[in-house]
């Protein structure tokens, strides 16, 4: 039978390429367009489905996860056998904290970047800066715990200091929210006049007057220090120029000009100073560039010729700035 049944199709093939050889079969070509119905019956196929449409809808919304419901009852493992689809909602509302996340890394992103080169990078930075997230910074109703645990530790230094009121300036975004004005660096080391910082700049200032700058006067001088003068604490200065804010405009730099010691004889920070002088001066420098995150001098720039200038900056990797 199949060998007479190849037999038969052979014999029709053969007649249909000899029809096709020929002219005449060329003429009845038209009839090969009635074969475009076919798509007809995709059109027929299309309709009825609309009506199934509706019925998935809901279940995406109940299972977001594409699993199908009868998997997610055992998943749960929930002994509430009546009512797993009314569970099953719950799920979906985890989704929408990933949202949250981004939101958080941006922080990151915000600090400055660190200058890799003293003034001519500064300036650069000066005009590329994006507004400081500190100046929106605002005082809440109730201290925060670090603020309070810095203020312990300054008391246990002996530190005297004073509150102040909230440091909020929108125009030129200078702020701090939890301000002191520091009497004193210590038991026995005054500070003036009024230096008023935030207690972080505060504390880092006191721990380097015991550390640093108390050793150095005795190592140098064989004395204390009696009192040391700044000449810029918190100050607000409007940015110039479209630079960036100081640290200042957030109580986050000290200026320190003059030491003075015990014994009467007073040190002042310049660009020449006695042999002495120049020494402890450079020893107090030189051990400032970590505690803290930027130290500037005579020397750096003319804005600095007079003082010693440090700062807590945040910067990327902690890094510092020492010039
Ligand atoms: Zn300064």
């Amino acid at each position: 039978m199949a060998a007479f049944g190849f037999f038969r199709l052979g014999r029709l093939l053969l007649a249909v390429t000899a029809t096709s050889l020929t002219g005449p079969a060329l003429a009845k070509a038209p009839e090969l367009p009635q074969t475009a119905p076919v798509p007809q019956f995709n059109q027929e196929a299309t309709p009825p489905s609309p009506a199934d449409i509706p019925v998935p809808e809901p279940r995406p919304a109940d299972a977001p996860e594409a699993e199908p419901p009868q998997n997610e009852q055992p998943q749960n493992g929930q002994p509430q056998n009546g009512q797993p689809k009314t569970q099953q909602p719950e799920p979906p509302a985890i989704a929408p904290q990933p949202p949250e996340k981004p939101a958080q890394a941006e922080p990151p992103a915000s600090p400055p970047a660190a200058p890799p080169n003293p003034a001519e990078a500064d300036k650069k930075a000066e005009q590329e800066i994006l507004p400081d997230p500190r100046s929106a910074a605002i005082a809440g109703k109730e201290m925060p715990a670090e603020e309070l645990a810095c203020r312990r530790r300054l008391k246990s230094m002996g530190v005297d200091f004073e509150e102040r009121k909230p440091e909020h300036d929108t125009a030129v975004g200078c702020s701090i929210p939890y301000p002191v004005v520091l009497k004193t660096l210590g038991k026995s080391i005054a500070i003036g006049p009024e230096t008023e910082l935030n207690c972080q700049m505060a504390e880092a200032a006191a721990r380097f007057a015991a550390s640093v700058i108390q050793p150095a006067a005795k190592a140098e001088f064989g004395t204390d220090i009696k009192s040391i003068g700044q000449a810029s604490a918190f100050v607000c200065r409007p940015r110039h120029a479209g630079g960036k804010l100081s640290e200042h405009a957030f109580g986050n730099a000290l200026d320190i000009a003059s030491f003075a010691l015990s014994d009467g004889k007073e040190i002042d920070v310049g660009p020449t100073p006695p042999q002495k002088d120049a020494k402890f001066l450079d020893a107090v420098r030189k051990a400032a560039c970590g505690p803290f995150k930027t130290v500037l001098g005579p020397g750096s720039d003319a804005d600095h010729s007079l003082h010693l200038h440090f700062d807590l900056e945040p910067r990327r990797n902690g890094g510092t700035f020492c010039q």
